[in-house]
């Protein structure tokens, strides 16, 4: 059996989801389970609700309004009557998620998020299942939280593999064509939990594991992986085939293509991961499975923007060596801030930081009491893996370089934005 996802894009319109039954149509729809991500940017404007929700951002009506009639048109473009059940299901939907944040008495911003952020999978798996039924292509709906089971670390949660397994395959015919939502879960006491931001690969990995799937196909708004990020390189190559490793390391130094956490439990039942174009299904796109690292081999650039380079140094001129460095980690991991890159040398210790989460002011005061602190935001982060001189020459042209490392295979340059 194969797993199919479509993410967010190739599911953002009325078109869009007619494309999906192209898809279908080319690539066979029987022993399959279909992932689907919330429609467009539907996560965002959710996350927009939380905040209007709690922090009064914001007129939250108006923004459940626009959501609402948002789908509502697509709604109507699909369905030839406003008297099909479909209309009365996301409606209902659309109820639920009002009398959710009625009745909600937490003040946790997490929990609070993953159970109103997980209607958009529900929506989302609600129409697309109604119109893939009435186009033909019969199909059942999996509520995925009764099947992915996970710890209570809401926005991040951790799969209980176990308790997993045993209800997907319970659960799933592998024989038939399947519905299901991307990203969202279930804690212990049934309350939703979701597999952090982009986490419908991850579904996708998840349920191809547990089922021993053959592939899983992962559609795009790209011909597949390229070896660069084309809005910010020119002349990027698609590379048609990548190792579980490399796809992994690539992930690992931010190419956004591919969730980190989905490689993992393919490799370990290798299972080939495809990516490819939902415009174009019959070209072949990337696929991930065992082999050579890449092709072809040429070098891959990724950049991560919107970093904080960070040296420290001792006040009393002494080295920077283990203890001290142990204790700058735990004040990193005490603080949620990710550390991408680090370089040190005899008097001075420098990290390049990623503050996805607001915490470096906080940080800073605590390294200030114990270390000559200096700083630069608003740098960038260029990963190439595979350099080459020349790839090497062309990245370094016209920048501002604050840093740069290179290992084995990777280079890495810190450079002003
Ligand atoms: N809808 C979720 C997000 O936008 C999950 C996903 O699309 O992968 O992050």
């Amino acid at each position: 059996m194969r797993v199919f996802k479509f993410g967010g894009a190739s599911v953002k319109d009325a078109t869009a989801v007619k494309n999906v039954t192209k898809v279908l149509e080319i690539t066979g729809y029987s022993e399959l389970l279909v992932v689907v991500s919330a429609m467009g940017k539907t996560t965002n404007a959710l996350e927009r609700i939380v905040e209007s929700y709690l922090f009064g951002n914001g007129d939250l009506k108006d923004l459940t309004n626009n959501l609402k009639k948002y789908h509502f048109q697509i709604l109507d473009e699909l369905f030839d009557t406003k008297q099909h059940l479909v209309f009365k299901r996301v409606e209902n939907l659309f109820d639920d998620l009002k009398t959710t944040l009625e009745r909600n008495k937490s003040t946790q911003y997490d929990y609070i998020y993953d159970q109103v952020v997980s209607y958009g999978e529900l929506i989302s798996s609600t129409i697309i299942s109604d119109y893939l039924n009435e186009t033909g292509y019969r199909n059942e709906w999996l509520d995925a939280r009764e099947l992915i089971k996970t710890d209570a670390v809401y926005r991040d949660a951790e799969v209980d593999w176990e308790n997993t397994q045993k209800r997907i395959v319970k659960k799933v015919n592998k024989k038939s064509l399947t519905v299901t939502q991307g990203f969202i879960s279930s804690d212990k006491n049934n309350f939703t939990t979701t597999l952090g931001r982009e986490g419908s690969d991850y579904t996708a990995g998840i349920f191809a594991y547990c089922l021993g799937a053959d592939s899983v196909s992962i559609w795009k708004d790209v011909p597949g992986v390229l070896n660069a990020d084309p809005r910010v390189f020119k002349n990027t190559q698609l590379l048609s085939h990548i190792s579980y490793n490399e796809a992994i390391e690539l992930a690992f130094y931010g190419a956004s293509v591919i969730h980190p956490k989905t490689i993992q439990p393919l490799q370990r039942k290798e299972i080939p991961l495809n990516v490819k174009s939902f415009l174009h299904p019959n070209s072949e796109g990337t696929s991930v499975k065992k082999g050579q690292p890449l092709d072809p081999y040429t070098p891959c650039y990724i950049v991560k923007k919107d970093q904080i380079l960070v040296s420290l140094s001792s006040l009393d001129f002494s080295f920077i060596v283990e203890d001290n460095i142990s204790e700058i980690f735990s004040l990193f991991h005490e603080h949620h801030i990710k550390v991408d890159l680090i370089q040190n040398s005899a008097i001075s210790f420098s990290v390049c930081l990623n503050d996805k989460f607001d915490h470096f002011e906080g940080l800073l005061g605590k390294l200030k009491a114990k270390f000559k602190v200096t700083y630069n935001t608003n740098v960038s982060l260029y990963t190439i893996r595979h350099f080459t001189e020349k790839a090497i020459q062309s990245l370094e042209k016209d920048k501002d370089i604050l840093l740069k490392q290179i290992t084995r295979e990777t280079y890495q340059m810190v450079a002003r934005d």
